[in-house]
């Protein structure tokens, strides 16, 4: 099951500009995932897959490139891994003008898309991609959303709301995500 609640969530942000990453934010944001309960390793930068390229929408649609990412697991033998994705295109779900990110609920990928997530204040960019990623990573450990205020698998509608959570899992969740893990 995929969840693209994201681009309910960011609409209204207006159109989304590309956003490299630095190799700096990169290990900002595993360090971030890290201390949320996760143990990240960075794998190198590679480009979309050609064929989530939607030429007329000039947008990248979310499930190739989930797709591209299960068959980078598989080739790499990494069976009991799940990957993060985060790209800096803008992507879109058939029906959805776009969304920020999205999960298998169960299942091995989550993908973030940043260029919704920027701020002039880089480290509140890396705090709102490190709240995406935990949150979409929750996803596919088994989570859904949760209640907690602060909890990080809390639905947020709006980047304040995200920005008012906290990058990290409420005790609840992270007896599920524990589980999940070992
Ligand atoms: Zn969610
Ligand atoms: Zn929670």
């Amino acid at each position: 099951m995929l969840t693209g609640e994201g681009a309910r969530r960011l609409k209204g942000q207006g159109a989304a500009l590309p956003y490299a990453l630095s190799q700096g934010e990169l290990e900002a944001i595993a360090a971030g995932v890290r201390a949320g309960g996760f143990d990240p390793e960075l794998m190198s930068p590679e480009p979309l897959p050609p064929e989530a390229l939607n030429p007329a929408r000039r947008q990248y649609q979310s499930t190739h490139i989930m797709r591209h990412a299960r068959r980078r697991l598989e080739e790499r033998n990494l069976l009991g891994a799940r990957m993060l994705v985060l790209t800096d295109a803008d992507i879109y779900e058939p029906g959805l003008t776009f969304t920020g990110g999205m999960a298998e609920l169960g299942g091995k990928v989550a993908l973030v898309a940043v260029a919704r997530l920027q701020s002039g204040d880089r480290s509140r960019f890396v705090s709102r991609t490190v709240k995406e990623g935990l949150h979409e990573l929750g996803h596919v450990l088994g989570l859904e959303h949760c209640r907690d205020p602060r909890c990080v698998m809390l639905l947020s509608r709006s980047l304040a709301d995200s920005d008012l959570k906290e990058g990290r899992f409420c005790p609840k969740c992270r007896v599920v995500i524990g589980r999940a893990i070992r």
